[in-house]
């Protein structure tokens, strides 16, 4: 997106921004490099920000595998031989157009900048950032693999390349995976993993990286049942979507047209979600046929059919993927959560987090920095170490702002001890989104937090 169609979505793009400085300020995500001026597209997740894409991970790898009979797991390596990308197509075929403002010098995708175009209203022939006319070159392929040697000797023997996908290691795995786990077609094999592209524009905060995670599925299939089953696995990431707190309004589905359809693919729908800067593609659901296996059995020489003993035939499996990049679905959680109120005439942010996504869980809050307040407060924390990350602030300041303090990052409950807790045994839980109280028994409360983390 040029930046004057950024900045011509104002208050969208400073809630972006408020959440940009938001996540730098409580220490989810930092410019990368930041004290050498920082490297453009290069994000480092601080510790909150491993909290929160680990439970995104977690929650998408049980989904996928641990909740289904017929998905397991793999991790392969991000260096593959050369051959893959050869018979992938990616080392011939994957480009992007690029296209030079030779006024500004601003950089454009070709098929981003006729929307950008169409967004400002202005000709094919105007660059959206300069306005200046007949100034941008002609659209030039540039492959979007980083290449790289293996080994001492920078030759062409020895090129490889960072993924650009993480699915290719699932499907040179086929058959390794099959047969050492005995599996039946249809099944499916689940990967979460970090993949590079060298983009030609990066923009919008974490919503374009050049290095970046995936996770994605291939799920395989006899040929004939491809479209069922694409058809399940619409509805099963739909559905994946709601038990990890989206506002299922602020998604939508996107069909390929016949101009956007790859090659090999026979269907594609995206899942595009409303960021502040438009709806844009947060998954990919694709039916890539047996393209890929049929490609890697030509290149390799090796047998990469399937036998049905049962019905005693013989096919190339085809192939339903799923792809949703873990960057893209953080930033999403993180617009969702994202929300200003009013608690007791003061402005309060908070991150409205679904649990299961929250990076923090608890946080105790001794009322005092005095003995033996402390002591207790670190007992009872000590309890509540298998709800999850807990966090423990015994800093000055009133409770109220300890309160905010919790909110902003999206901590679910807050548990306060106060003088009376060491006479009464109890304490007073505070839920984040309805700043409600309620007084518990030391003793239950880590059953009741556990019961009420998972409602
Ligand atoms: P786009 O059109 O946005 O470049 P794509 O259609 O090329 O994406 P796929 O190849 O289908 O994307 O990749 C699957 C998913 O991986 C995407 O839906 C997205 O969530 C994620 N992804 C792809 N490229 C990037 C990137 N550069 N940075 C962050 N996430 C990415």
């Amino acid at each position: 997106m040029s930046k004057r169609v950024e900045a011509s979505q104002d208050s969208e793009s400073a809630r972006l921004q408020d959440i940009v400085s938001l996540c730098k300020r409580r220490g989810f995500i930092f410019q990368g490099s930041e004290i050498y001026g920082g490297l453009q597209a290069a994000w480092d997740y601080g510790p909150l920000g491993v909290e929160l894409v680990g439970n995104i991970k977690r929650a998408w790898y049980e989904a996928m595998t641990r909740d289904r009979d017929d998905v397991v797991g793999l991790d392969s390596a991000i260096l593959m031989a050369r051959q893959v990308w050869q018979a992938s197509g990616h080392e011939a075929g994957f480009n992007d157009p690029l296209v030079d403002c030779k006024n500004c010098q601003e950089r454009y995708r070709a098929d981003h900048l006729r929307e950008d175009q169409e967004k400002l209203g202005i000709g094919y022939d105007v660059c959206p950032n300069c306005e200046a006319k007949g100034t941008l070159t002609e659209p030039r392929q540039f492959n979007l693999m980083f290449k790289m040697n293996f080994g001492p000797v920078a030759d062409d023997n020895s090129i490889v390349y960072l993924r650009p996908e993480t699915a290719q290691g699932i499907y040179v795995n086929f058959h390794n995976v099959q047969q050492s786990m005995r599996r039946r077609v249809p099944f499916g094999i689940a990967q979460v993993g970090k993949a590079f592209r060298n983009e030609i524009v990066t923009v919008n905060f974490i919503f374009r990286t050049r290095e970046f995670e995936q996770m994605e599925m291939q799920f395989f299939v006899e040929p004939g049942t491809e479209d069922e089953w694409f058809e399940q696995w619409r509805e099963i990431r739909w559905g994946w979507y709601r038990a990890v707190g989206m506002n299922m309004d602020h998604l939508h589905w996107h069909q390929h047209g016949p101009d956007e359809l790859a090659h090999y693919a026979k269907a594609a729908w995206d899942i595009y979600y409303d960021f502040p800067f438009g709806s844009k593609e947060m998954e990919g659901i694709h039916n890539r046929t047996d393209f890929d296996l049929r490609r890697h059995a030509e290149f390799s020489g090796k047998d990469l059919t399937y036998f049905d003993d049962q019905a005693n035939k013989r096919y190339v499996p085809y192939v339903v993927e799923t792809s949703v990049g873990v960057g893209r679905m953080a930033l999403a959680l993180l617009c969702e959560a994202y929300s200003e109120d009013v608690v007791d005439g003061e402005k309060r942010v908070v991150m409205r987090f679904a649990k299961n996504i929250a990076p923090v869980k608890v946080a105790v809050l001794p009322l005092s920095k005095k003995e033996p307040l402390v002591a207790l407060a670190k007992e009872i924390r000590r309890d509540l170490r298998h709800v999850g990350l807990t966090q423990y602030d015994e800093t000055g300041g009133n409770i109220g702002k300890r309160y905010r303090r919790q909110d902003e990052i999206g901590t679910p409950y807050c548990v306060t001890v106060d003088f009376h807790s060491l006479e009464d045994q109890q304490v007073t839980i505070r839920d984040r989104d309805t700043t409600e109280q309620r007084r518990v028994p030391i003793a239950d409360l880590p059953a009741i937090l556990s019961a009420d983390l998972r409602g």
